[in-house]
């Protein structure tokens, strides 16, 4: 094993934090190696194009929306955008429903014709008078009542968490909509767009970018924190993880992705369902609170994508246990489980040449907007610690 590199900044993890730091760390003249167990970079927002042509998000699918124009600003030095009106469906009661909750779901329920205040007055009668909603149930009871809360989010809820709403943060279910006009954007950020060659493609113009950055895939934090002298350690992996798991696993959740393309031929078959030739399903993604389908969504990303291409590829999501040979998809944002992760930060706050950034270093629920403000605060701190390098 190689002993003999030295770097200014080893950084672990090649995602959105990993790598937005390494390029504001080359801008002020540090060299950063930037080190990733898997086989490309980008983390879990990583795209490419699968078997059948179609660009696929194999981790999930990665809807980029933000409200800070800062960030905005910073992402658009390496990328255009593709604006998208992320809008989605529900499928429950073996029909389609207008989703987030809005005008047209409240038409659909009640099968007829209604106006805002309408809605506005059955939600009144509706929901349940809580003032400051304390966990997932309460924040959705409390603005439409329980009938729609358990038509469309406690299954979802339960398949997506293998917990009950009330067991999960107010911000978990508190971050879908819910309006009385007919906006169905699934998001509620100012900004919501893709990349427009993608998110791949966006991080190479990063790297490109970034003369002091080098790569090395397929190299874990173990074998890379001897390869490389360093004067700061930059970890943007499972914090349990980099501690060896001393005070036990922190929980997550996991999932599994079942792909599926079509072709031209098979999707016209489709068209009657689709209502959209060339197109497997109604819209780019569809919700399945029921207990029927143990998965909880079907993505068709070429809905948002706009990729001209005659076959389509949906990916079909299982929530599933985790265990430390799969990823850790999802931090779960509940309370004792952050009880349990503060053992770890207080670990980390005594650490004086280690910063740890990230969703799952910060065991936060975190967006990839917010990872990108999380690196570039953290840089502006090194930056102001160790100074720029002339
Ligand atoms: P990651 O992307 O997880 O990158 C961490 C990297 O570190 C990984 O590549 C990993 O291989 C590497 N690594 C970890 N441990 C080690 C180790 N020991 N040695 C070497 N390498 C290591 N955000 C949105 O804004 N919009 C969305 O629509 C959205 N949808 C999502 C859907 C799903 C299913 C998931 C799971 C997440 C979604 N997110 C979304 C969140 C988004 O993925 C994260 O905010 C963002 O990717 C986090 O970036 P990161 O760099 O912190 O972590
Ligand atoms: N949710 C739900 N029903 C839905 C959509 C979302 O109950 O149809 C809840 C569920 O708990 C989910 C959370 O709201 O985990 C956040 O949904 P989002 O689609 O933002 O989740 P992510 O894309 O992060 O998996």
């Amino acid at each position: 094993m190689e002993t003999d590199r030295s770097t200014d900044f080893l950084i672990i993890g090649a995602g959105f934090s990993g790598l937005v730091i390494a390029e504001r760390l080359s801008a002020a003249g540090w060299k950063c190696a930037v080190v990733d167990r898997r086989d490309h970079f980008g983390g879990n927002a990583y795209d490419r194009k699968d078997a059948a042509g179609v660009l696929i998000h194999p981790y999930g699918p990665h809807y980029f929306r933000s409200n800070s124009q800062r960030i905005v600003d910073y992402l658009s030095k390496f990328t255009e955008w593709h604006a998208v009106d992320y809008t989605i469906k529900s499928h429950t009661r073996g029909r389609y429903w207008s989703f987030p909750i809005n005008l047209n779901t409240f038409e659909e329920f009640i099968g007829r014709p209604a106006t805002t205040s309408e809605f506005s007055d059955w939600l009144e009668q509706n929901k349940v008078p809580i003032s400051d909603p304390k966990n997932s149930e309460e924040v959705i009871i409390s603005q439409v009542g329980r009938e729609l809360y358990e038509l469309f989010f406690e299954g979802y809820t339960l398949k997506q968490w293998k917990r009950h709403p009330r067991d999960l943060d107010a911000s978990v279910c508190g971050r879908i909509p819910i309006r009385t006009n007919r906006d169905d954007r699934y998001l509620a950020e100012n900004f919501q767009a893709l990349p427009k060659h993608g998110y791949t493609a966006l991080f190479e113009t990063m790297l490109n970018a970034s003369p002091g950055v080098e790569l090395h895939l397929g190299v874990d934090f173990h074998e890379a924190r001897t390869r490389w002298k360093h004067k700061h350690l930059i970890f943007t992996g499972a914090i349990d993880e980099f501690y060896d798991r001393r005070f036990g696993a922190l929980p997550y959740r996991s999932l599994r992705f079942e792909h599926e393309s079509f072709s031209a031929g098979q999707l016209r078959e489709r068209e009657p369902i689709s209502g959209k030739p060339g197109f497997w399903q109604p819209a780019m993604q569809v919700n399945y609170p029921g207990t029927e389908e143990a998965f909880t969504r079907i993505v068709e990303l070429k809905h948002a994508t706009g990729q001209q291409i005659d076959a389509t590829t949906i990916v079909r999501e299982y929530p599933k246990d985790w265990t430390p040979d799969v990823e850790p998809f999802y931090p779960i944002p509940a309370p004792e489980a952050r009880t349990a992760y503060q053992r770890y930060s207080d670990l980390a706050a005594a650490e004086p040449a280690t910063s740890f950034i990230g969703r799952l270093a910060t065991y936060r629920y975190y967006n990839m907007d917010q990872v990108t403000g999380m690196a570039i605060a953290e840089a502006d701190k090194l930056i102001s610690r160790y100074g720029t390098n002339p």
